[in-house]
């Protein structure tokens, strides 16, 4: 039996999930799931159509928010009852992180952000992204079970209906230590503007904007713009931006029509970020910076000086 682990928030699907069956599917075994902290009822009827026969819907009163240790430590408790020859979930951050645990206390390695699945007497040849997409990795799993995470977007998620599909519940046991890490509260995010993610022109701002402060210039050339700011993992670190305007390999990759990279060096986990970008301007005080080697356009200068400048010569043309 393969065990797919079905992500949701609160409830709510993850369709990553359902890419994961697919692959899952393919690995020539029966297909069941085990869902922590909802109701199997929600879940029934989308999971039989993505072929899974069974649900074990893990019941736990502190399951329902995410919380990664208590999460994994309920697949492992599941994987030594069950025994499936391998356990899939979506290469997400919390899949992976999930995996990551279950791997731990099972005491088995786990191939994350898998393409392809190759069975082979015993092993499974996997071929899976590294740094964030920009490398492709062939590698054995040897170990059993298997366990597995599956790149987003890697494949699609195909129905392929299974004729039946059963719920039988299992109840881990936690202690008081897998609840360290958990949601314990949700702010949502007042969204200002366009999202990061759909901008047709993103400024983006390094460790060389110096401050939160230092990106009112970088906010008022993107609303000039129409776009979007966001930053590397320095500004978020810093706590100059939010998380959520990361990009790179542990943030978010963006497709802008244009990138204007503002005190950013060009790390490869920045770049792999703005791979689908159409033009790079990089705005860098370092003539040497990579950042310019990646770059369509470059200024070398002091942002602080630089863009203050483009902000007056494009009000000029646009009549402001
Ligand atoms: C596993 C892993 C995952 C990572 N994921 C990400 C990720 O998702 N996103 C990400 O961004 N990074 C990520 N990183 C970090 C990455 O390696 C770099 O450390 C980071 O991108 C550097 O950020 P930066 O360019 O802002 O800072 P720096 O590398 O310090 O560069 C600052 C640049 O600003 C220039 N500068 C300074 N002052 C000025 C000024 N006044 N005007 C103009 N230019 C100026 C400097 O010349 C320099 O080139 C990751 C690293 C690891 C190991």
């Amino acid at each position: 039996m393969i065990l797919g682990v079905i992500e949701h928030d609160r409830g709510k699907l993850n369709e990553a999930s359902l890419e994961m069956l697919t692959l899952a599917r393919a690995l020539g075994s029966p297909v069941e799931a085990v869902l922590l902290g909802a109701d199997a009822a929600a879940f029934q009827e989308t999971l039989k159509e993505h072929g899974v026969s069974k649900i074990y819907e893990a019941k736990h009163e502190g399951l329902g928010d995410y919380a990664p240790r208590a999460w994994g430590k309920s697949v492992a408790q599941l994987v030594r009852a069950k025994n499936p020859r391998a356990v899939l979930a979506a290469g997400t951050d919390r899949g992976n992180e999930v995996m990551a645990h279950a791997g731990a206390l099972l005491g088995v390695p786990v191939a994350s952000n898998c393409t392809e699945i190759r069975p082979q007497d015993g092993v499974f040849e996997v071929t899976r992204l590294r740094w964030g997409g920009s490398l492709l990795e062939d590698a054995e799993l040897r170990a059993d079970p298997k366990l597995l995470t599956v790149a987003p977007h890697a494949v699609s998620a195909e129905p392929a209906p299974a004729p039946e599909i059963a719920v039988e519940a299992f109840s881990p046991t936690l202690e008081e230590a897998d609840w360290r890490v958990r949601v314990v509260a949700r702010e949502e995010r007042e969204q200002k503007g366009v999202p990061l993610t759909e901008a047709k022109v993103v400024v983006g701002g390094g460790r060389g904007v110096g401050s939160a402060e230092g990106f009112k210039i970088l906010e008022e050339l993107a609303e000039l713009l129409g776009g979007a700011v966001g930053g590397s993992r320095v500004a978020t670190n810093n706590g100059w931006r939010p998380h959520s305007d990361q990009i790179g390999q542990t943030g978010v990759q963006i497709a802008p029509d244009l990138y204007i990279a503002c005190g950013i060096s060009g790390a490869i986990q920045h770049i792999v970020g703005v791979k689908g970008a159409k033009y790079i301007l990089a705005i860098n005080k370092d003539p040497e910076a990579p950042i310019f080697q990646r770059a369509d356009f470059g200024i070398v200068g002091d942002l602080h000086e630089v863009v203050p400048a483009l902000i007056e010569e494009i009000k000029k043309v646009k009549g402001k």
